[in-house]
């Protein structure tokens, strides 16, 4: 049994120095009553990133996908949904909607669909940052060229998560995928200068709070500029529809030790996180993050985008990641909406 006492100097060396071993974050993990944690992380988020709130505009671009993940509604084998391409000049529209509603930032996500050439992809990118917007990109794992490519042609920023750290458990969960490439994309994104994103699926089958402390320091030793993390959401017709899917308490652990560790981070309350829990995004706000990524997308193909149940409700207004949602939400807060590209500010 650790003492109270104990546990307030883990969090105090977390909050000054920034760095605890592994066993001191599984006890932390752990915590029963964690809300020192969550204070520690708000205090740490204020001073180093301030109140502000970044938005970055999310456009869902094509749910075609190529993987097997066991946890995804997008995986390849699933034929029970109705798949779906933007079109290079739909999707430049809903970035201009981005930019006229004052983002500074678009995120282009799709499965991973190579249907798209480089070169589309490249132009789409040039079109969008002539709107002098940053362009964040989530298309999964790409050739060291490809991403050199997209990279010229102005993408500022990139996100692929680990998922997990455990290859054991990353090799079980994705059939044909190898973690050692995933890893080589991450060191490419960085050795090509974008802004590098990961993180973890929180409440994997088999995922221990030692697997997540590892997830951790992980991070710390990339040096991460992002760090999503949200609940593993079971969804229908996938291998894992009957699991039991990750708690939010744990994810905001998660989200609170990031804080400490990583300072400086862009850190996003995940759309996961909001659609497990209708308080997820402020929740996630209280412990650590600082930024959201509201959906611009167009509403038929949202319904589509269908990674886990819930992101979508028969009412669009009701969207947990709606742009009106978002920017009220965040007010709410007495939080501000960030102004700037929201660049990662190294200390
Ligand atoms: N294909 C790209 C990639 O692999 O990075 C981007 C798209 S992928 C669908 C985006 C993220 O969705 C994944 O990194 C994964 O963590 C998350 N995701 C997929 N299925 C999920 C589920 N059932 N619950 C929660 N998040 C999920």
């Amino acid at each position: 049994m650790i003492r109270e006492k104990d546990i307030d100097a883990l969090i105090e060396t977390l909050e000054t120095q920034h760095d605890i071993n592994k066993e001191g974050l599984v006890t932390l993990l752990a915590l029963e009553n964690p809300s020192k944690l969550y204070q520690a992380a708000d205090r740490v988020r204020k001073k180093y990133v301030g109140d502000e709130v970044h938005l970055r505009g999310l456009i869902e671009f094509s749910n075609y996908c190529s993987n097997t993940c066991f946890y995804c509604g997008l995986r390849g084998p699933n034929r029970t949904i109705k798949r779906y391409r933007m079109e290079p000049e739909e999707i430049i529209q809903c970035a201009k909607y981005g930019a006229s509603a004052g983002l500074k930032t678009i995120v282009l996500q799709s499965g991973e669909d190579k249907y798209f050439k480089i070169t589309t992809l490249c132009k789409i990118v040039e079109e969008i940052k002539k709107m002098d917007m940053a362009v964040t990109l989530s298309i999964g794992e790409l050739s060291t060229k490809d991403y050199a490519e997209l990279k010229k042609a102005g993408a500022d920023r990139y996100l692929l998560r680990i998922e997990t750290t455990n290859k054991e458990l990353y090799q079980k969960l994705h059939p044909g995928m190898s973690y050692e490439n995933r890893v080589r994309c991450l060191i490419d994104l960085r050795e090509l200068g974008y802004e590098v994103g990961t993180g973890s699926l929180i409440g994997l089958p088999g995922q221990t709070l030692e697997m997540l402390a590892k997830d951790l320091m992980f991070f710390k030793k990339i040096d991460a500029d992002m760090l999503g993390m949200g609940p593993f959401i079971p969804c229908e017709n996938t291998p894992l529809e009957n699991e039991k899917g990750g708690d939010v308490e744990t994810v905001l652990k998660m989200m609170a030790l990031a804080r400490l560790l990583m300072p400086d981070i862009n850190m996003p309350a995940t759309t996961a996180l909001g659609v497990k829990d209708k308080l997820g995004y402020i929740k996630g706000l209280q412990c650590g993050a600082n930024v959201i990524m509201p959906n611009i997308g167009i509403d038929e193909y949202k319904k589509l985008y269908k990674l886990y149940p819930g992101k979508v409700p028969d009412n669009p207004s009701e969207t947990v990641n709606s742009l009106e949602n978002i920017k009220k939400l965040i007010l709410s807060q007495n939080r501000t909406i960030g102004k700037d590209k929201g660049y990662r500010k190294k200390y």
